[in-house]
Parts: structure tokens; sequence; C-alpha cells
């Protein structure tokens, strides 16, 4: 896949995971939408940064989690020069540890919103316009999962644990259907990596705390995850589709 006039959208690329891949798909020539939901501050400073590695970006607000602005962010694509052929599906929340006797409906339905529909809403438009069936010219989605799939969180967060657990069976279901219209579909799954995320769960200090219990004896880098999504959509990968990659330091 050529990178010249191709777009690449990151979803919750202000921060993060998202800023590193954002930061990483410029780099390799693509023109990259930098969504985000609300801090905008942070997403300028990225597009900034990219900007002056000499990169092409634009960034574009829109909360996943609402289906009119998943739609307005795909149009708002849609007038740029260039195809889209990667969407990062990296936009993720969770609350409060707790443990699930706890939770209420609203606290699980918008855990549910931005990391279940959010992703399924974004591939649906993704696929409208990648699809060979549609007339595309084929892509590669990525899901950005959680080794919380796994393990399920006990005790932190099992509706965020869900959540990823639903984005694996949703890569693998997609990925299928889209194998034979030139779209890979396919997932990483990050351990405890060093970003803004632990605090929203009401615990900054949660990496360093659980570093010890990680063979590798050290929690990851937003960059350590990126590089992985690039090889994702990269030609470099082009007969792997469905599949997951763990990041997670042997966890
Ligand atoms: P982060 O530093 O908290 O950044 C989250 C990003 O997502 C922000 O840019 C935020 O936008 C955006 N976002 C949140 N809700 C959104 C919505 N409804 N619509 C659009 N954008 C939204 O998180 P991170 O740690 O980089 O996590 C990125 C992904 O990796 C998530 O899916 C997370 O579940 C997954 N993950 C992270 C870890 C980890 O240890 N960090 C481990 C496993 C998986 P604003 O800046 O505007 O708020």
């Amino acid at each position: 896949m050529t990178t010249t006039n191709s777009i690449a959208l990151v979803t919750g690329a202000g921060r993060g995971i998202g800023a590193a891949t954002a930061r990483l798909l410029a780099k390799e020539g693509y023109f990259v939408c930098i969504n985000y939901r609300s801090d905008v501050e942070s997403a300028r400073a990225v597009a900034l940064s990219i900007g002056e590695a000499g990169g092409r970006c634009q960034v574009i607000q829109a909360d996943v989690s609402r289906e009119t602005e998943v739609v307005r962010l795909f149009e708002a694509i849609d007038r740029l020069s260039g195809t889209l052929r990667v969407l990062v599906n990296n936009a993720g929340i969770l609350k409060t540890q707790m443990r699930l006797e706890e939770m209420t409906a609203e606290r699980i339905n918008q855990v549910l919103a931005t990391n279940v529909t959010g992703p399924f809403l974004c591939c649906r438009e993704a696929v409208k316009r990648m699809s060979h069936r549609h007339g595309g010219a084929g892509g590669s989605i990525v899901n950005v999962s959680s080794a919380a799939a796994r393990t399920g969180s006990p005790n932190e967060y099992v509706d965020y644990a869900a959540s990823k657990g639903a984005l694996d069976s949703m890569t693998r279901g997609l990925s299928l259907e889209v194998a034979a219209e030139g779209i890979r579909v396919n997932a990483v799954r990050p351990g405890l990596i060093h970003t803004d995320i632990h605090a929203d769960g009401g615990e900054p200090g949660r990496v360093a705390r659980l570093s010890e219990r990680i063979p590798m004896q050290r929690g990851g880098e937003p960059r350590e995850v990126a590089e992985a999504i690039l090889w994702l959509v990269s030609d470099r990968s082009s007969y792997c589709t469905g599949s997951v990659i763990d990041l997670a330091g042997g966890l």
C-alpha cells in the first residue's frame, strides 16, 4: 500500500498511544486525521509536532460514542484530498476502580458506548469507504484492545475488560466479513503502558505499582505499541488478518 495520498484516521490521537501512533504514521507518509474528544490543546500539540517533523495532518473533534459525530468525522475525511486507507480504533476509556457489584448502568453504558459502539461505528464507516465491494481501494483496520480482555480486571474495571473482549470478537468477525474485499482487520492488546488513562481509574501510579508483576519488570511506552500498529497497517503484514498482537512485556 503506497502512503502517498493515503489518509489514516487515529481515534483518540491527542494523547497516549493514539498520539504516538499518529506521529509514526505521519512519519511513514500518511496524511493523519487526529481525532480527539475534548482535550483540544493536546490534539493541537500532536499536530504541531507532526508538522514540525515535516508530516501532514488535520485535527478533527468527534466523540466516537455518538453516531452523528462519527458520521460527521468521516464526512470531514471525505472532503480531504486523498483516500482513507487506515483506521486505528484507539479511543478508549475506563472509570474509577471498583467491584462489579458497585457499578451503575450509566457507567457501564458509557464504557461500552466508547470502547465498543465507537469502534463498531468507525469500522462501519471505514468499510463503506475501503471495501472493494463498495468500489473502495482496500485498507487496514487496527483495534486497540487490552490485556484486560484476558485478565478480566477483577476489583478494578470488569466493564472495561469486557468491552475489550467484545472488541477482540469484533476484530475476528469483521476480519472474516471483509477478508476478500481488500481490508485487513487486526488488533493489539497492550498491557500496562505509561499514559494518563490510569489516572482516570483513580490510580496515576498504577503502572509503577504493578511493574514487579510484569515478567519484563517494567511498564511499556506508547511508542512500543505504536510500532506494532504501524506494522499491522503496513504491507509488511500483508498476509495477517483477524490476528491479535499482545504487547504486555510477557503478561
Ligand atoms: P489516554 O492517554 O487516556 O488517551 C485516550 C485518548 O482517547 C484521548 O485522546 C481521548 O481524547 C480519547 N477519547 C476518549 N474517549 C473518546 C471518545 N468518546 N471519542 C474520541 N476520543 C476519545 O489513553 P491511552 O492509555 O493512550 O489508551 C488508548 C487506548 O489503549 C485505549 O483504547 C485503551 O483502552 C488502550 N489501552 C491502554 C493501556 C494502557 O495501559 N495505557 C493498556 C491497554 C489498552 P481527549 O484527550 O479529548 O480526552
